[in-house]
């Protein structure tokens, strides 16, 4: 039987490079999108296409009635979970700490704090050989901006993975003695359409010279790090924070 892996923010970007190496790996997919139904399902017919086991479910991670949901429809699709990855996660325009707003920082501590904190305990109450889970793999996304802070540019993400990194080195202990491994992946600059939602489209050409490797990094670079860390490969691997971030 396939492995089970949870993709959360599937549709593109890391979490779609994700899932393309998860299934070439084997695993059977459910991925999560919030807002782009036909990149999720176009993802999901290519997966499917190629010999593939995938599913498309939509769930905004900050909503706990979606999540909830999305959990039980994973339930009755694949009837077990072995890793979730908790990857969705945004960012908004660049400005200093005094001009935002309390609205904002709500917003950005639900989708990249509460969303994987709200995964992580339904995927935990399926996979805790306490609960008669057969255990499992959590991997974060957390990013280089939870060391770099993100001066001028957006200091509550930078925060909102600061709480994410916390939360991996607390839950990693937690659930240990429970077959559950939790990392973190940080990555640093990352060509992505998530650079356009904080009003830089072109931030990576921008920022590459300042990376002691000259370049940003390609979001199949970071999916290699996160399928190693849900694999058994890195069966003695708990509450590590692996920056892959070209030596930024
Ligand atoms: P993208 O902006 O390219 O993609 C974001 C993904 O997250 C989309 O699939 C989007 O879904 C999904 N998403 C956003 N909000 C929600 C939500 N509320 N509920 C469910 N899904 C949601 O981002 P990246 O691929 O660049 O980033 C992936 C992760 O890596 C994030 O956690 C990010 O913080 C982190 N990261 C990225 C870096 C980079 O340089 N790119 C650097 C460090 C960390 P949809 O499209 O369907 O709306």
């Amino acid at each position: 039987m396939s492995k089970v892996m949870l993709i959360t923010g599937a549709s593109r970007g890391i979490g779609a490079a994700t899932a393309r190496l998860a299934a070439a790996k084997g695993y059977a997919l459910c991925l999560n999108y919030h807002q782009q139904q036909a990149a999720a399902e176009a993802l999901v017919s290519e997966i499917t296409q190629a010999g593939g086991q995938a599913i498309a479910v939509q769930a905004n991670v900050a909503d706990e009635t979606q999540v909830i949901a999305m959990f039980e429809q994973l339930d009755q699709h694949f009837g077990r979970l072995d890793v979730l990855v908790n990857n969705a996660g945004m960012l908004e325009t660049q400005m200093r700490l005094e001009q935002m707003d309390l609205a904002r920082w709500q917003r950005v501590f639900a989708t990249n704090v509460f969303g994987s904190f709200l995964c992580s305990r339904e995927a935990i109450k399926r996979m805790s050989t306490r609960q008669g889970g057969h255990g499992g793999a959590i991997v974060n996304l957390s990013s280089a901006a939870a060391r770099l802070g993100a001066p001028d540019e957006y200091i509550d993400y930078a925060a909102a993975k600061g709480a994410i990194d916390s939360m991996t080195l607390g839950l990693a202990k937690e659930v240990a003695g429970e077959g559950i491994r939790v990392n973190a992946v940080r990555p640093g600059l990352i060509a992505t359409q998530i650079h356009a939602s904080g009003g830089e489209p072109e931030r990576v050409a921008r920022v590459s010279p300042s990376i002691p490797m000259g370049r940003g990094g390609l979001p199949m670079e970071v999916a290699e790090a996160i399928l190693w860390l849900a694999s058994e490969q890195a069966s003695y691997v708990n509450g590590a924070l692996l920056d892959v971030s070209g030596g930024r």
